[in-house]
């Protein structure tokens, strides 16, 4: 039932039509049991500055964002905290009697996935990263901060990971390497710990594709991790895990951003396994 007081709540970005976010949000808010709604607007680049101003004009309780505003809203906002300051990349906005706060909830969503599903770790551990752009970038802020050895950023263009090489180095006193010969890469992949790829490659449709990378030298006990969660199982994890070593896909970290977000809107944790089976649902669909 939509009431008078809803409270409305939404996903900007271009595109938002595949978007799992409404699935999960609505969920979120009917098992929490808020009278609150969820919906995806498709805002274009030129059009976020107006959208925002629109959350709080319409009293709006938040957002999430997603391609291609993480970075560009923050001129927008009225303050941006934590994680999203460090990475310069914003995926959830708390409008709080309207001052609009960013906030990214994308690393700790992967640390949770981390710890709870794989029980791993990072304190200590040398780690590789493949791709530069805005998940790897979240994903290496957060790792950094939990006291990594080690950090090798593979990537196909040595601008974007000079970038985040640059960033960490600057904003946290972390020193990350960026790896690109191939027996460089080989060397790297027998000394990790945690391999993540972080670029899109094997994502739906092109799931049979994979990120090139030595699966073969990594040592066995290293964790192979895949952001991409559609298909719920990549070729990559298919491989990894028929060499023998053990795999984490991206669909925990999904849930978990998305529970972080309802939480800094809500100020409660919705539970986890109601939303697991929601995504898990329309995914398999
Ligand atoms: P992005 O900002 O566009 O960055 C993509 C990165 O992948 C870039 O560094 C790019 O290299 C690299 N890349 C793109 N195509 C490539 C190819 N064919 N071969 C090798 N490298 C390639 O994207 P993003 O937002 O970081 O997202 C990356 C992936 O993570 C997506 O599949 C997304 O669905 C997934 N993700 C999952 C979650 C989750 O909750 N599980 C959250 C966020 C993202 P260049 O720098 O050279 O262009």
């Amino acid at each position: 039932m939509i009431q008078a007081n809803i409270k409305l709540y939404g996903l900007f970005g271009d595109p938002v039509g595949h978007s799992l976010s409404p699935f999960f949000q609505n969920e979120a808010f009917r098992t929490l049991g808020i009278n609150a709604v969820y919906f995806p607007f498709t805002v274009k680049a030129e059009d976020l500055a107006g959208a925002v101003a629109a959350i709080r004009h319409l009293h709006m309780g938040g957002v999430n964002l997603t391609i291609p505003h993480k970075e560009a809203v923050i001129p927008l906002l009225d303050k941006v905290e934590g994680d999203a300051a460090l990475s310069g990349s914003v995926n959830t906005i708390v409008n709080r009697d309207g001052e609009l706060i960013g906030y990214s909830t994308d690393g700790d969503g992967f640390l949770l996935s981390l710890q709870r599903e794989a029980g791993f770790d990072p304190q200590g551990k040398t780690c590789v990263i493949l791709g530069a752009g805005g998940a790897a970038r979240a994903v290496a802020f957060r790792l950094a901060r939990e006291g990594l050895a080690a950090l090798y950023l593979v990537n196909k263009g040595a601008e974007r990971a000079a970038a985040l090489q640059k960033d960490l180095k600057e904003r946290l006193d972390f020193q990350a390497e960026y790896v690109a010969s191939r027996p460089e890469v080989e060397k790297v992949a027998a000394a990790a710990d945690l391999v993540i790829n972080a670029t899109p490659v094997g994502m739906y449709p092109e799931s049979r594709r994979m990120p090139d990378f030595p699966l073969e030298s990594c040592k066995p006990g290293c964790l192979v991790c895949d952001l991409v969660y559609r298909p719920l199982e990549t070729m990559w994890l298919k491989k990894a895990g028929e060499l023998g070593l053990p795999v984490l896909g991206g669909l925990g970290m999904l849930i978990y951003q998305g529970m972080l977000s309802c939480q800094l809107w809500t100020g409660r944790m919705p539970e986890e396994e109601p939303l697991r089976a929601v995504v898990k649902r329309i995914l398999e669909r």
